[in-house]
């Protein structure tokens, strides 16, 4: 039995200059227009739609450019065990760079590469640059324990081939997958969470540790979200923002911490920047952390240094919190997850 639905588009005969031609144009980007937004429906032409289409070209083709002008970088923001006083691994996060100097976001770049249908060619010259890098640490006696997470776009998972190219960049690399994080957001898995399970449980499969971005600012079920292979729960830094002043949001701090210690996964809190953030989260026994305060997100070579003089990192990274927390709080006693 087969199963089919129609998208169609329509545009309507009212002007005396718009030609044959455009009037089938502008019924096609309106039937585009239908497809993106469920299939199964019809969509009436907007002029709206000529100008998405037109900044999506625009937008394609600069990306395209600073794919090909090597105008991308990936810089590295370390992980801090408060515990075990150490760099537990490193965020990877991309970074773009003009010709003309001009340093883009990628709050604004990845949307944009999701629009434009871009993010997957996008997503694999991430995998790829981040693996060649842990490639060479591999090679340094210094790079122990340590693991390298990677951000992984909402449409990079519906796709449903991630964990077959995951595989292949993998053996192109010869890693070990050990090595490596994906961190997906809790949005991108909840949207359907189906085909979430049917991926995530194969990126396990392979290896690799998985965790939930911005945590506590989606919808989940925890009856859904405790099916997947996850290993650590991001809490995002809306909430970090607000200790000492929103007594609500620490409560969602205190239980997205309990949440991961009851279901024996870590837990890490990232953009922290003051000490008040830094004491808070270690009195409640979130050992992890990510943020500012620490260090903001550095180029490979920077990392590559903290990683062979970890003694002088720690120094001038986060020595002085330990003296911080012993005058101001007792330690969080009770067994550290991993
Ligand atoms: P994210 O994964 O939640 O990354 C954390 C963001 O917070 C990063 O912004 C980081 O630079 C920033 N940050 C870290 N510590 C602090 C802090 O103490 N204070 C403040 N104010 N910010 C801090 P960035 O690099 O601009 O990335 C923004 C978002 O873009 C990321 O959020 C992630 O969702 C996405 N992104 C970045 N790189 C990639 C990538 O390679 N692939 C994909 N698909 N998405 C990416
Ligand atoms: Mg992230
Ligand atoms: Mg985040």
């Amino acid at each position: 039995s087969i199963t089919t639905s129609t998208s169609i588009g329509i545009s309507v005969f009212h002007d005396f200059d718009i030609t044959m031609e455009e009037l089938v144009k502008s019924a096609d980007l309106a039937m585009y227009v239908a497809k993106a937004e469920g299939r199964d429906r019809y969509q009436f032409y907007e002029p709206q739609m000529q100008e998405n289409a037109e900044r999506r070209n625009r937008a394609q083709l600069t990306l395209q450019n600073a794919i090909n002008n090597e105008e991308l970088s990936i810089y590295y923001q370390p992980k801090i065990s408060i515990e075990e006083n150490r760099v537990v691994g490193f965020e990877a996060l991309l970074r773009w760079k003009t010709g003309e100097g001009e340093e883009i976001s990628a709050d604004f770049m990845i949307p944009m590469a999701e629009e434009s249908g871009q993010i997957h060619e996008l997503g694999v010259w991430v995998f790829r640059e981040v693996c060649q890098q842990v490639k060479k640490w591999t090679e340094l006696s210094q790079f122990t324990n340590l693991i390298v997470s990677i951000n992984v776009s909402a449409n990079q998972l519906k796709l449903g081939n991630l964990n077959q190219i995951v595989k292949s960049i993998l053996d192109e690399y010869d890693i070990n997958p050990a090595f490596l994080e994906l961190e997906f957001t809790e949005t991108a898995i909840m949207s359907d969470p189906e085909m979430a399970q049917k991926e995530l449980d194969a990126i396990h499969q392979l290896g690799l540790k998985i965790s939930v971005d911005d945590f506590g600012t989606g919808l989940s079920s925890l009856n859904c979200l405790t099916r997947f292979p996850i290993q650590t729960l991001k809490i995002d830094s809306s909430f970090i923002s607000n200790i000492g002043t929103d007594s609500h949001d620490e409560t969602i701090i205190r239980i997205i911490v309990a949440i991961a210690k009851t279901w024996g996964i870590s837990v890490i809190a990232e953009g922290v920047e003051t000490d008040r953030q830094l004491a808070f989260l270690s009195s409640i026994g979130c050992d992890l952390m990510q943020g500012h305060i620490f260090s903001k997100p550095v180029e490979a070579s920077e990392a590559t240094k903290n990683i062979i003089d970890t003694h002088q990192y720690y120094e001038s990274c986060f020595a002085r919190f330990q003296t911080f927390l012993k005058s101001n709080f007792r330690p969080a006693t009770g067994k550290r997850m991993h």
